[in-house]
């Protein structure tokens, strides 16, 4: 059932400012885009309002502006005809109605001014291009002249004009429409579907930044798969993440075989979306297994191996991120550092969980541990019941044995407790590789469990290390 009375919503103080800006300036506008949409879901806290003015936008948001007490100074984008408000945690971005005409080369249109109805016809899909008004005369009626009511009743994303023209304009509503679907748990209708086939290899316009952008917010719906699926059958993903693409399929030689580790991925990104809103993290999922396609081997005795995927995964991951201009910071190496270890705790789990292993787990971990253990629980997708049931309890009691070792052990952030200052010290020396070599020696009993992580176990195994290569107490 949608929510077509907008009345309870526009007695919300900011959109009682909204409406009597309208009337002091005489400016026909409209609430347009997700505003509209979400409202009528009933999903949507109303935090991004977009509004289009038959008139100047920015004359309007100059006037909204002023009527909102401790909003942050208006940006006015002059070139573009258009300015944003920011206001109490609400985004309200203004825009002149306008009509538009493309050129092969970008996705920049020219722009004229225009009629309510050229702005909806110019907007990517009819459940966008829905108006309410905010002028006295018609007060909160719907404007809706493509059908986009029927369209958010039967989930149904579809684009207002011919659909090879609207994506052949602005290739980046393929992803829109991908991601919207995703999002919104709608269908893209099959004539869209086939125009965006056809352009896909117009992608190519669309800056990276944009891409990203649209991936982030796939990656950010409740069940990613959806988006991903698209991206994949659309073509899409080849252009943009071909990693993926070569984990798709299932070899078999000898009657041997693996999995197919691009839907395996996809699992393991539902699965650890239901656990976490990190975007990061999402990410580390969607990557955990790159490394798998130049990896992969097949030996005659032991079947298929992956050796060092996790290695090779975390270099890709690099050059993916330097591909998409995406941050190369610490976001990247968080990312990296996940993919890196994506093994690591399961091969613990596999055995009886040793009190060594876990503690080397924790130091190499450091400040990942909790995501790391996260994403592998997200990456369990056997469907054997039994398995299933015993991964997961292996994991339980790799988080319980984490806790135990480092109530005892403090081995997170770990500082040594003799340090090279104090080596130096005892034994006189200028900065050496003997140094080197006892902390390393006493970082490694400790691990080990071989001492415990305290000053005066650590201090004694310094000196027998010291004697054992010849160095004396200064003054002995
Ligand atoms: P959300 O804010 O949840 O992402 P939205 O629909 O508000 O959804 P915006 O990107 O904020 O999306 O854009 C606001 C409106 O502007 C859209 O609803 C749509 O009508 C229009 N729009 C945005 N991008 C495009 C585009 N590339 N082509 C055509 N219309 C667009
Ligand atoms: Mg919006």
């Amino acid at each position: 059932m949608l929510n077509k009375n907008f009345d309870n919503i526009l007695q919300k103080k900011v959109f009682q400012i909204l409406l009597e800006s309208v009337q002091r300036t005489d400016i026909e506008s409209y609430l347009v885009g997700g505003v509209v949409r979400d409202h009528l879901l009933g999903r949507g806290k109303a935090k991004d309002i977009d509004v289009v003015a038959v008139g100047s936008g920015i004359e309007l948001a100059k006037a909204v502006h002023q009527a909102l007490p401790g909003a942050r100074p208006i940006q006015v984008f002059k070139s573009y005809g258009t300015a944003m408000i920011q206001w109490e945690g609400i985004t309200l971005e203004f825009v002149g109605a306008r009509k538009e005409s493309y050129t092969r080369e970008s996705r920049n249109p020219k722009v004229i001014s225009g009629t309510l109805e050229d702005d909806q016809n110019r907007r990517d899909f009819t459940v966008n291009a829905l108006a309410v008004s905010l002028n006295p005369k018609n007060k909160g009626e719907l404007i809706d002249p493509f059908n986009g009511l029927e369209d958010l009743e039967k989930s149904i994303i579809k684009t207002p004009l011919d659909p090879t023209i609207t994506y052949t304009d602005d290739p980046l509503r393929m992803l829109r429409a991908i991601r919207f679907a995703s999002q919104l748990n709608f269908k893209i209708e099959n004539k869209s579907l086939s125009a965006i086939k056809e352009n896909v290899e117009r992608i190519y316009i669309i800056s990276k930044e944009r891409i990203v952008e649209e991936l982030n917010k796939t990656l950010m719906t409740p069940k990613p798969s959806d988006g991903f699926l698209l991206l994949e059958q659309t073509g899409l993903l080849k252009n943009i993440l071909p990693e993926l693409i070569q984990l798709k399929g299932i070899e078999e030689i000898e009657g041997q075989t693996h999995k197919d580790n691009f839907y395996h991925t996809l699992e393991v990104v539902d699965n650890i979306c239901k656990t976490t809103e990190n975007l990061w993290l999402r990410w580390a999922a969607l990557l955990h297994d790159i490394g798998k396609a130049p990896t992969k081997k097949f030996h005659p005795k032991i079947g298929w191996t992956f050796h060092g995927h996790e290695f090779i995964g975390s270099k890709m991951v690099y050059k993916l991120f330097k591909r998409l201009k995406m941050p190369l910071n610490e976001k990247m190496k968080y990312v990296q550092k996940l993919v890196m270890m994506s093994s690591r705790p399961i091969v613990i789990s596999e055995d009886t969980v040793s009190d060594a292993a876990v503690r080397r787990l924790v130091f190499d971990a450091g400040e990942i541990l909790e995501d790391l253990i996260t994403l592998c629980e997200a990456d369990i997708t056997t469907k054997n019941p039994n398995r299933f049931r015993r991964y997961h309890n292996n994991f339980k009691i790799v988080r319980q044995k984490i806790v135990e070792v480092e109530e005892r052990d403090r081995i997170r952030n770990f500082q040594p407790p003799v340090t090279g200052e104090m080596i130096m010290k005892y034994f006189n020396l200028k900065p050496c590789k003997e140094i080197g070599f006892i902390k390393e020696a006493i970082k490694e009993a400790i691990l080990e469990g071989e001492i415990p992580n305290e000053y005066e176990a650590a201090f004694n195994l310094m000196l027998k290390k010291g004697n054992e290569i010849g160095l004396v107490a200064d003054g002995e």
